[in-house]
Order: structure tokens, then sequence, then C-alpha cells
């Protein structure tokens, strides 16, 4: 693929993890995935997604660090001999595993360091979403001198009319943000909407309440007078709702349940370059850029993401309803 080129194995990878994932996620048992122990759920998918992708990575760029969600405690813990023997066999499927230590090193490789070029991956982004059958993301980005420049985002459950779904979005810095199928052969740029109107904006957040703030999103969407109900999305493919103009507002309040919640960078990094080459913009709720130099984005306050034109607005009422903050 021309405007691939030089992640052209990486995409290939990426087709591959996509494969992967939604084989898991029309197959799951109860017994492919476990809490880990901040509660949140981790299936065999996210192990399996994240070895495919590492491998790659480390073949390609073996320079290159890569942060990524998943580690492999859970997996090497005697306990759970079952959940790494089906993620070794779903690995299988797509690249060839000689021994199980190999597996367990190419998940591990997404320990690596934020540094001034590194990789940050989400294998799957959205797992709660993912359970359901509802939306989620492989989200892979890469980030040079502080700023993501590339990302990737496959988005196996996207709607995008009549029974179809799926899509793959990529954003180069600097060279456009691009939509295409799930087979990565029919690629289209993509561009926000241009929408300003407080009757026609469109409103989308989380899909789980404990993750944002739904009633300071009410209240915000009530300030700025809009009509139309919000969309809930689990995952990054709501970045993809922004940045293909299907809406115009992606606002991420902190959930006053959880204060101490820092957002991670691979929530965010590949949507962000994919959005703001759509000709939008990414911030914090504050309007503060975000931080991407470390793997806790520590010095933000929740996330906005908009069409650009709207995005003072929004910045404005939420300072109005939270002044001191
Ligand atoms: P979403 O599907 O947009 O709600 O985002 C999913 C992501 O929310 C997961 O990958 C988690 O990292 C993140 N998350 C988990 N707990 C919280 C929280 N209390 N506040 C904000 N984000 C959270
Ligand atoms: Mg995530």
């Amino acid at each position: 693929m021309m405007i691939i080129n030089e992640y052209e194995k990486i995409f290939h990878a990426l087709l591959s993890a996509g494969k992967v994932a939604s084989m898991v996620n029309r197959e799951l048992v109860s017994t492919e995935w476990i809490e880990k122990t901040d509660r949140s759920p981790v299936t065999i998918a996210d192990f399996a997604v994240q070895a495919i992708l590492c491998r790659a990575l480390q073949a390609q760029f073996p320079g290159d660090a890569i942060v990524a969600e998943e580690n492999t405690s859970l997996l090497r813990a005697g306990e759970n001999a079952v959940l790494l023997e089906r993620v070794m066999a779903v690995v299988e499927t797509e690249v060839p595993v000689v021994h199980t230590d190999e597996l367990l090193g190419w998940i591990d490789a997404g320990k690596g360091k934020p540094g001034t070029r590194f990789w940050t991956l989400d294998p799957i982004d959205g797992t709660k979403g993912f359970l359901r059958g509802q939306q989620y993301a492989i989200a892979l980005g890469l980030i040079e001198d502080g700023e993501p420049v590339m990302g990737f985002l496959l988005c196996p459950n996207y709607p995008i009319g009549g029974e179809r779904k799926g899509i793959i979005l990529y954003g180069r810095k600097g060279k456009g943000a691009f939509c295409s199928d799930l087979a990565g052969s029919n690629w289209q740029p993509v561009r926000v909407s241009r929408r300003t109107d407080t009757q026609g904006v469109r409103f989308a957040e989380s899909y789980e309440s404990g993750h944002s703030d739904h009633e300071g999103q009410a209240s915000v969407t009530r300030m700025l007078g809009i009509s139309t109900p919000s969309v809930r999305m689990d995952s990054q493919a709501k970045y993809a709702l922004i940045a293909r103009g299907e809406a115009e507002i992606y606002l991420r309040l902190k959930n006053p349940a959880s204060p101490d919640y820092v957002e991670n960078i691979w929530d965010h990094a590949a949507g962000a370059v994919i959005v703001e080459e759509a000709g939008g913009k990414v911030t914090d709720t504050r309007g503060m850029p975000l931080r991407w130099r470390e793997a806790q984005m520590r010095n933000n306050n929740g996330v906005l993401v908009t069409n650009g034109l709207v995005h003072e607005r929004v910045v404005e009422t939420v300072r109005r309803l939270y002044p001191s903050s």
C-alpha cells in the first residue's frame, strides 16, 4: 500500500492481529478472560494481539521501545496455564510459535520505557465493549519527540451502514488521515465535519459510566444547547467518529468517583494523530496539550476531541462548569 509504505510490515501484522481479535470475539468462552489486579478484564485476545504486534515491531524496528498495556505476570501464574495455552493456540493461527518462552517474550517486549521515539500499543482498547460484542479497537501509535506522528486504529465492529461493519484508520503526521475496509484494500482520505450549529452538533462519550462523568457531560451538552442524544461507544472508536465527520465532540471528563485516575497514552495516541490529520483538535478538558512523554498523562485532566471548530466553545463551557479545577 502506497500511503503506508515504511509501515507495510507492521500493517500486515495489524491485519493478522485483527483476524485473531475478531475470531476470539466471535468464539470467546468464559474461561478466556480474567480480572486483572485493578479489577479490569483481560482476554486471550489482549495477549495474542500484543504478541503478534510486538513480534513485528521488534523484527522491523529493533531499536524502538514499545510501551504496551499488557504484561505476562498473569500468564506466568501456574493457575492460568489454560489461558496461556489458549493464547498460544490463537497466535499460532497467524504466526508460528516455537516455544512458550518466545510468546511470553513478545508480550513482554511491550514493557519498554518512553524515550525520544517509541511505540505505544493498546492491544484491545475497550475490553468491556469487546466482551459485550460491541465496539473495541486495536490501537497502535508511534511517538517522536513527545508527539504522536503515526497511528493505526483497527475497529472490527465499527458500523458502516446496514449489516456491514469494520474499518481501519491510519494517520501520519503531515500526510493526512485515511480509512479503509478491514481488508486494507480501499483507502480513502477522511475529514472532520464542519458543523458548528448547536442543533446539529453530535456528542460522543464512553459507554461505561465508570470511565468518565456522564452527568457532567450531560451538563455540558445542556449548556451548549445540544439536543441530539449523546452517542455512547467504547474505545478509541470514538476518535473514528470525529475523524470521519460522524460526530463533532468527544468529551471525557474525569469521573468524580475515581478522581485519581490518570489517562494512559495508549488510550489516545493513535486516535489523536488520526483526528488531527483529519483536521480536528485534541487536548485535555482544559484546552491544554496532552503530554506524550510518559506512559501516564499526569499533568492532564480528561480529554477533549473535536472537529476543531467547536473546540474553544467546549473548553469555555467546561471552565464555566468547573471554574476551580
Ligand atoms: P472507553 O471505552 O473510552 O471508556 O475507554 C476504555 C479505557 O478506559 C480503558 O482502556 C481504560 O484504560 C480506561 N479507564 C478505566 N478506568 C477509567 C477511569 N476511571 N477513568 C477514565 N478511564 C478509565
Ligand atoms: Mg484501553
